[in-house]
């Protein structure tokens, strides 16, 4: 999966997670959905938010360039 992927299933997971919890009004397993989805970007985003150049974890990064060996992250 390429980093651009990744962050983009991470930020759907994390909307669809927030909207799940807050569904959890009507009902307690909502919320235990949603909480489960919000965790499950964070692993997306230490699985898969990589460098495709060194393979390091890209942390906090949203740059086109990789912290660690400078090339594209996108390319
Ligand atoms: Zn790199």
């Amino acid at each position: 999966m390429k980093p651009k992927q990744a962050k983009k299933l991470r930020d759907i997971l994390l909307i669809l997670g927030v909207v799940v919890m807050l569904m959890g009004a009507y009902h307690e397993a909502f919320f235990i959905a949603g909480a489960v989805l919000a965790c499950s970007c964070i692993a997306v985003q230490f699985l898969f938010y990589k460098c495709p150049h060194c393979g390091k974890q890209l942390g906090r990064n949203e740059g086109t360039f990789c912290q660690f060996c400078g090339k594209r992250i996108d390319a």
